[in-house]
C-alpha cells in the first residue's frame, strides 16, 4: 500500500507533519492486524503479570493500545537483547538479595540516613569479599557491572573482556587519565544507585578516588605502605580539593604545604578561612585519611598543586588529630546520606614520604623534581563528562516515566461536558510539557551511547599515542555534559510540576531525582564554564576554517560554511511517497524530512559560531585585552556552544533511526526524533529567524506540527516510558509505579510517617491546649 501525503512546504524540506501522521496511523493498523496488541515476554513483565488483575485499568489499556513491542525498543537503548537479559538478571540479583532489601529512608532523620548509607556500604563491601572482589579496580568495575547505568556496554561481556577492561581502567589510573576530584562525587552517585537503588555511598570516594590516587601518583614505596591499608578500609580516605573560596579556578586553591628540610616534612596549613577543604565526600564523619590538594613550598619557591596524604583522624579512636579541624558541611539540597566534609589544616606535620611522588618529588635536602608531563590529565574530563550524558538520559527517563505513567492514572477536570473526567495525559498541554522531555530522555540515551564508545575509541588511541583526537572529544563531552544535564535538570522539575501537588510529596520521588541529579550542573566543571570551553574550540575551529584550513569531526562544517557550501534547503516540491508495510520505503521518508532539520540545526549552528566569532573580534578591536574580549562575548559563545551541541543531538538521534529495523518501532521512534527537532525549533525560534533560515509562518507551521506530534504520540506515551524498562525498586515511586495503584499506596506510605504515631502528638498538650484556657 502506498500514500501520497499532501504538500507541505517548510523550509527544511517537505517536513510534513501530516504525511507523518498517515503513515503512522497506518503503521498503527498494519501493525495490530498482524502482531497483535502489544504484549511484553520479559522476566520482568512476567513477573509484573502475577499481579495483571491488580493493574489499573488505565494503564492496562495504554499497555494495549500501543503499536508497538516495548521489548523491542528496550533491546536499542541497550544495545541487544541480550544485554537487556544480562542487565535484568544482575538486576534481579541485587533487588531480591535479602541484605539489600530497599528501605524507605524518606522518614529518617540525616543522621539516620547517614547511618544507613555507612551500614549499606558495609554491607557492600562484605558482598565483594565473599565474591572475592578484592582490588580497587575490581571493586570500581564489579560496581560498575551491578548497574548498567554506568557502563552498559559491560552485560554482554565475557569475563575475558572485563578483565580487558580492568586493565585498562588500572592503566588509566596509573596513567592520570581517571584522577580528579568530580570523578569521586560522580562515582558516589553511581555507586549508590547500584547497590542502594538511591542512596548515596558513604565510601564511595575512598574506593573511588583515594584508592586510585594512591596508585596513580604513589611510588611504589608509597604504594607498598598505603594500599593494603585501604583495601582493608583500615585506611579510610577522601579527596580534598575544593576549598571555601575555590573550586572551578583550582590553581587559586591556597592550601600550603611547606617542606621543612631539617625535620624532612611538610607543614600543611589553612591559611585563610576561604581555603578551609569544603564539600569532599566523605570528608566530615567517615574518613580517617584525606589526600589534600595543596600548594607546595620548597626552598622558597612555589611549585603549584600537589598531593599529600595526611592523616586526619586517630586509627584506633577515630578523633580528630592535633591541629585538624574537621567536620560535616551540613544539610545540603540533597546528598542527605553523604558527610561531605570540611577541614582546616593547622601546622599539621607529615612526612615527607607522605607527598605522592610517583612523578613530581621533592629530595631530602628540599630541591624539587618536576614531573615529566601533565598531558594526560586531558583525559579523566573526558571520561567523567562522558559517563554524565548517560546519566542525565537516564535521570530524565525515570522522571518521565513517573510522570507518563501517573498522567495516564491521573484523572481531573472536564473535557467534554457530561463524560468521565479524561486522564490528564489528554489536555494538550501535559503532553507539551511531558512529551517533548520523553524525546529528550531518548535523545540524551543515543548521545550517552555515542560518547561512551567515543571515549573507548579515543582511549584506545591513547593507548597507542595518538592524542590527536582528544581536543574535539575534549570539547565535545565539556559541551555535551552542559547541555544534557542543564536540559535534564530542568526536564525532572517540569515532570514533577506536571504531577501536581503528588509531585511534590517526596512519595514520588521525583523531588529527590531532581536534588540528586541537579548537582551534574555544578560538579565535574561547572557548566557555564563548560560552555566557555567549547566555545573556544568553535572559535578556533571557526578561525582554521576561515584561513582555509580543512576541520573536522563534528565542526566540519564551519569548513563548509566558509567554502559557502551551506546554504539554506531549497523547498520540497514533491511529495514523498510512503509504503507503510515497507520499512525502507518508512526509512527513506523519515531520512528525507529529518536529513533536512539536521541541516537546519547546522545552519544554526554556523551562524552562531559566525557570530560569536564576530562579537569576540568586536570586543577586540574595541582595544580590550584578550581576557576582558572573552567575557565581554561570553553571552554569545555560551549560545554558540549551546547551538553546537543542539545539533549535535539531532544529528546523533536521527542516525540511530537508520540502526532501527523494526517498522513499527521505527515509525514511533522517528515520531519522536521530529517532535525533538521541531519543538526545538519553536522554542529557538529566534535564532532560526535571525539567521534567515526561517521565515514567521515556517516557524507557525512548525508549531502546529508539534501539536500534531503530540497527538501522535499520545497512543504510544506509556509504552515509550515502560521501554526504558526502570523496575518499582529502582524508581522508588508511589506515583510511577508500574500497576498504577497509585492512591492506595500513597494512603499506605502516608501512615508511615512518624507523625502519625501517636494519634495526638505532645505539641498539642504543651502549646495548643494551654491557648484554650487562656481564652
Ligand atoms: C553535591 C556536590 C558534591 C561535591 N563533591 C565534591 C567532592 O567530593 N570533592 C570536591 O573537592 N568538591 C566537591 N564538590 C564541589 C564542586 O566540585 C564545585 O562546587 C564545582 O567544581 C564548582 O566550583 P565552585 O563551587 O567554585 O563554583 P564557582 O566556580 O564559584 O561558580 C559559581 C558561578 O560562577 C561562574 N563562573 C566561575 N568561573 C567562571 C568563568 N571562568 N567564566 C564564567 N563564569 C564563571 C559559574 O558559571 C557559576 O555560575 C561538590 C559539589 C556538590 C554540589
Amino acid at each position: 500500500m502506498s500514500v501520497s501525503p499532501p504538500r507541505l512546504r517548510p523550509v527544511w524540506g517537505g517536513l510534513s507533519l501530516r504525511s507523518a501522521q498517515g503513515v503512522q496511523e497506518r503503521c498503527l493498523a498494519f501493525h495490530s492486524a498482524t502482531v497483535g496488541p502489544n504484549h511484553t515476554d520479559t522476566s520482568i513483565s512476567k513477573e509484573f503479570a502475577r499481579n495483571e488483575s491488580a493493574m489499573n485499568p488505565d494503564l492496562r489499556k495504554e499497555r494495549d493500545n500501543a503499536t508497538f513491542k516495548t521489548d523491542l525498543l528496550t533491546y536499542i537503548l541497550d544495545g541487544g537483547a541480550e544485554k537487556t537479559q544480562r542487565r535484568r538478571e544482575i538486576e534481579s540479583l541485587v533487588i531480591s538479595d535479602p541484605d539489600f532489601q530497599h528501605v524507605d529512608l524518606n522518614f529518617l532523620s540525616r543522621s539516620e540516613r547517614y547511618a544507613a548509607a555507612v551500614k549499606r556500604s558495609a554491607q557492600m563491601i562484605v558482598k565483594m569479599r565473599e565474591h572475592g572482589i578484592s582490588d580497587p579496580e575490581e571493586i570500581y568495575c564489579s560496581a560498575n557491572l551491578l548497574w548498567r547505568e554506568l557502563f552498559p556496554v559491560c552485560y554482554c561481556w565475557s569475563s575475558e573482556k572485563i578483565r580487558e577492561h580492568l586493565a585498562k581502567c588500572v592503566s588509566f589510573f596509573q596513567n592520570g587519565l581517571l584522577c580528579s576530584n568530580a570523578f569521586a562525587v560522580h562515582n558516589i552517585a553511581f555507586t549508590v544507585q547500584i547497590w542502594n537503588g538511591r542512596e548515596h555511598e558513604a565510601l564511595g570516594l575512598h574506593y573511588a578516588m583515594f584508592l586510585p590516587t594512591l596508585q596513580k601518583l604513589g611510588d611504589p614505596a608509597q604504594q607498598e605502605k598505603w594500599i593494603p591499608p585501604a583495601k582493608t578500609f583500615k585506611v579510610l580516605g577522601t579527596y580534598a580539593q575544593t576549598e571555601l573560596g575555590h573550586g572551578t579556578h583550582i590553581r587559586a586553591l591556597e592550601t600550603t604545604a611547606t617542606y621543612d628540610p631539617s625535620t624532612q616534612e611538610f607543614v600543611l596549613n589553612s591559611p585563610t578561612v576561604s581555603s578551609i577543604k569544603w564539600w569532599p565526600g566523605g570528608l566530615g564523619k567517615t574518613s580517617n585519611h584525606a589526600i589534600v590538594l595543596a600548594q607546595l613550598y620548597t626552598q622558597g619557591h612555589c611549585h603549584g598543586l600537589h598531593a599529600f596524604i595526611v592523616p586526619i583522624r586517630n586509627m584506633s579512636t577515630h578523633e580528630p588529630l592535633p591541629g585538624v579541624v574537621v567536620g560535616d558541611i551540613g544539610p545540603k539540597f540533597g546528598f542527605d546520606e553523604v558527610d561531605n566534609g570540611y577541614l582546616k589544616l593547622d601546622n599539621v606535620r607529615i612526612p615527607r614520604e607522605n607527598m605522592l611522588m610517583k612523578y613530581a618529588k621533592v629530595e631530602p635536602d628540599g630541591t624539587y623534581v618536576k614531573p615529566p608531563s601533565d598531558k594526560l590529565t586531558y583525559g579523566t574530563m573526558v571520561f567523567i563528562r562522558s559517563m554524565i550524558v548517560g546519566e542525565s538520559a537516564r535521570a530524565l527517563a525515570k522522571a518521565c516515566t513517573i510522570a507518563i505513567r501517573y498522567s495516564a492514572v491521573r484523572r481531573q477536570s472536564e473535557l467534554r461536558p457530561g463524560e468521565p473526567e479524561p486522564q490528564i495525559l489528554d489536555y494538550q498541554t501535559q503532553q507539551y510539557k511531558l512529551f517533548p522531555l520523553l524525546a529528550t530522555a531518548y535523545a540524551f540515551h543515543f548521545v550517552g551511547q555515542y560518547m561512551s564508545q567515543t571515549y573507548h575509541r579515543i582511549t584506545g588511541d591513547i593507548d597507542q599515542g595518538d592524542f590527536s583526537q582528544l581536543p574535539e572529544l575534549h570539547a565535545l563531552s565539556a559541551g555535551l555534559k552542559a547541555f544534557t544535564t542543564w536540559a535534564a535538570s530542568a526536564g525532572i522539575e517540569v515532570c514533577r510540576m506536571a504531577c501536581g501537588g503528588h509531585g511534590y510529596s517526596r512519595c514520588s520521588s521525583l523531588p529527590d531525582i531532581y536534588v540528586t541529579f541537579t548537582p551534574t550542573c555544578t560538579y565535574e566543571g561547572e557548566n557555564t564554564v563548560m560552555m566557555l570551553q567549547t566555545a573556544r574550540y568553535l572559535v578556533k575551529s571557526y578561525t582554521q576554517a576561515s584561513a582555509g584550513e580543512q576541520v573536522g569531526g563534528t565542526v566540519s562544517y564551519l569548513s563548509e560554511m566558509s567554502q559557502r557550501r551551506l546554504q539554506p534547503q531549497q523547498v520540497s516540491s514533491r511529495p514523498t511517497v510512503v509504503n507503510i508495510s515497507d520499512l525502507s520505503s518508512l526509512v527513506e521518508a523519515y531520512k528525507l524530512r529529518a536529513a533536512n532539520l539536521v541541516e537546519a540545526y547546522k545552519l544554526r549552528a554556523a551562524k552562531l559560531v559566525e557570530m560569536a566569532a564576530r562579537s569576540l573580534q568586536g570586543e577586540l578591536q574595541r582595544r580590550k585585552s584578550k581576557e576582558e574580549a572573552w567575557n565581554g562575548a561570553a553571552i554569545d559563545l555560551v549560545r554558540a556552544s549551546d547551538a553546537h551541541c543542539h545539533y549535535v543531538v539531532v544529528k546523533l538521534f536521527t542516525a540511530k533511526l537508520g540502526e532501527v529495523g523494526d517498522t513499527a518501532v521505527h515509525s514511533v521512534l522517528g515520531s519522536l526524533a521530529l517532535l525533538y527537532a521541531l519543538h526545538g525549533i519553536t522554542v529557538h525560534s529566534g535564532d532560526f529567524l535571525q539567521a534567515g533560515l526561517l521565515s514567521v509562518p515556517q516557524v507557525a507551521q512548525a508549531s502546529q506540527q508539534v501539536k500534531e506530534l503530540l497527538a501522535q504520540i499520545r497512543v504510544n506515551a506509556v509504552a515509550l516510558a515502560d521501554a526504558f524498562d526502570y523496575r518499582d525498586e529502582m524508581l522508588n515511586s508511589v506515583l510511577g509505579r508500574y500497576d498504577g495503584n497509585v492512591y492506595e499506596n500513597m494512603f499506605e506510605w502516608a501512615k508511615k510517617s512518624p507523625l502519625n504515631s501517636e494519634q495526638v502528638h505532645e505539641s498539642y498538650h504543651k502549646y495548643l491546649k494551654p491557648l484554650h484556657s487562656k481564652l
